[in-house]
């Protein structure tokens, strides 16, 4: 009997091992290049690309945090400061993603900034609204212009964008963030309509919320005095799934497969992930003055 356990576990764990998302390299031999990757939602993707065999270059404003997020990741992981703000960062980080891996299978779009501005549009600081404008739209469309530069010659590619459940569903966020996201996954649909006759594919991920660093420091402001623990159980509450919390891994488990084979035929979509959130009426975030 302890033989036929012990061989039906052998057996069984064989034929687990080769199933299981973790074990098969969905990216293998592939390149990235993710930007914003030095923390959250960039960072997790860059690791589980890693994990899934792509080598990933890691592409942010923040420097000696770059680095670090580079170190820790491994070999497979190399760093380039780059502002998305400036065109010629972003060209340059493409040039040196082509000469060191000689080339650019996948390029995710993804820094980003939140803004906690006055939530009154009579109150709109015009300074600020440029600004966010400025990396989370201006900062995409160099993305998808310097990545199409290099893919289209080669006629495939694969094209990821941040967007956000606040690009679908108004009132979540302030103006700024909220038009600044929209017009992401409008983007999408526009670069989707050129670029699928070169058999390159563009698609954008809209998550719900997730107490990365942007989403901490804006939760400070708003809900200031409480502890991060209580910060981020206001942030998972604010869920409509019951059982499960948004992660940045659940973010990048999206984009591995809409980088992967699996969606081939997936392009100018906008993967919402958010737990159903905003398919239906749900509570979402308390005001400041409901909350210890
Ligand atoms: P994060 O702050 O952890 O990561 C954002 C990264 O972008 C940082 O490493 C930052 O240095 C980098 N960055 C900022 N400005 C840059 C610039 N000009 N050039 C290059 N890099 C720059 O926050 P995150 O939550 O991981 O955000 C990633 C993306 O996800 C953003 O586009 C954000 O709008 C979007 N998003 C986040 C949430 C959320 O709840 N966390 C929800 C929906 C969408």
């Amino acid at each position: 009997l302890r033989i036929g356990l012990r061989k039906n576990v052998f057996i069984s764990g064989i034929f687990n091992r080769g199933f299981t998302s973790e074990t098969v390299s969905k990216l293998d031999g592939k390149v990235a290049l993710i930007t914003g990757a030095a923390s959250g939602i960039g960072k997790a993707t860059a690791a589980k690309f890693i994990s899934n065999g792509a080598k990933v270059v890691i592409a942010d404003i923040q420097r000696q945090l770059g680095r670090d997020t580079a170190a820790e990741l491994g070999p497979n992981a190399t760093f380039i400061p780059c502002d998305v703000t400036k065109e010629s960062d972003v060209s340059d980080a493409v040039d040196f993603t082509i000469s060191t891996h000689d080339k650019l299978d996948i390029m995710y779009n993804n820094a980003g900034i939140a803004c906690n501005t006055p939530p009154s549009i009579v109150d709109l600081d015009l300074a600020v609204f440029d600004r966010v404008m400025d990396i989370n739209v201006r900062g995409v469309m160099a993305g998808i212009k310097h990545a199409s530069r290099v893919m289209i010659p080669r006629r495939t590619g694969c094209i990821l964008c941040t967007g956000s459940i606040t690009g679908i569903m108004a009132g979540l966020a302030q103006h700024t963030y909220t038009v600044s996201k929209s017009t992401v996954i409008a983007i999408v649909s526009s670069a989707a309509a050129e670029l699928c006759q070169y058999g390159i594919r563009i698609n954008c991920i809209s998550p719900f919320a997730i107490p990365t660093p942007m989403v901490m420091n804006e939760m400070n402001q708003i809900y200031s005095g409480l502890n991060d623990a209580r910060l981020r159980e206001i942030v998972y509450n604010a869920g409509a799934l019951h059982g499960a919390n948004c992660e940045p891994e659940d973010i990048a488990n999206a984009a591995v497969y809409l980088a992967s084979d699996d969606a081939k035929y997936i392009s100018g979509h906008n993967l919402v992930v958010d737990g159903g959130f905003t398919r239906f009426k749900s509570l979402g975030f308390p005001a400041p003055d409901q909350v210890a």
